[in-house]
């Protein structure tokens, strides 16, 4: 069976090759000849996750799946959630988002949060998704130097330190996009014997 995961991140593809069953040839973007941005313009985690894994299916003819990933706050009515990567702008900053991030919690009353990871799978005319959620809070200041994204001011829930302070194992196991893998895991690993 081939699937393509529908990522320009390397680094994802190369983590979800090492989890998937080796019967499943995992395909990039690359491997089918797409070298356009893919459409996200959702308003919804879900919605951007399932747009992605559609139009690889309809402009490439491939069974694909695709993920999306926001941090949603509570006292922020879910912010940023699907505008997670440019929260601060279109300059996709890090250290920009996580700031802005900060100011705009000063004066709430509690900092709980959660990362939530959506991947919709498109295979054989059917479309499945798998959620995986990480609930945590977000630090007053930032901690670590690992990971990515708002990592240095998230403290995953029952954690004394943030995933910046993680090794990517350890952040991998109870972490977001972990859980959502394992999902789409069992599942290919039931439709695909
Ligand atoms: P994407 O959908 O995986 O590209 O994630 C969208 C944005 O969410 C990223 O640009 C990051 O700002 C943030 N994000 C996603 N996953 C993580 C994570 O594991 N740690 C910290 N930030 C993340």
């Amino acid at each position: 069976m081939q699937l393509v995961f529908a990522t320009n991140n390397l680094n994802k593809l190369k983590e979800v090759q090492s989890l998937i069953p080796k019967h499943i040839k995992l395909l990039s973007l690359k491997d089918i000849g797409c070298f356009e941005d893919l459409p996200e313009t959702q308003l919804t985690i879900e919605g951007n996750a399932i747009q992605k894994a559609e139009y690889i299916k309809e402009h490439y003819g491939f069974d694909c799946f695709a993920d999306d990933t926001g941090l949603e706050i509570k006292a922020l009515n879910n912010e940023p959630g699907v505008y997670s990567a440019r929260y601060a702008g279109e300059q996709r900053d890090a250290n920009d988002n996580m700031n802005q991030l900060l100011r705009n919690l000063e004066e709430k009353a509690h900092r709980i949060a959660q990362f939530k990871t959506v991947i919709a799978l498109h295979l054989h005319g059917e479309l499945e998704t798998f959620t995986g959620i990480c609930k945590g809070e977000i630090t007053q200041t930032k901690h670590g130097q690992g990971g990515f994204g708002y990592d240095p001011i998230f403290k995953a829930e029952g954690y004394d330190k943030t995933f910046a302070e993680m090794s990517l194992e350890e952040k991998n196991k109870i972490g977001h996009r972990g859980k959502a893998i394992q999902k789409l895991i069992d599942f290919l690993m039931i439709t695909s014997r």
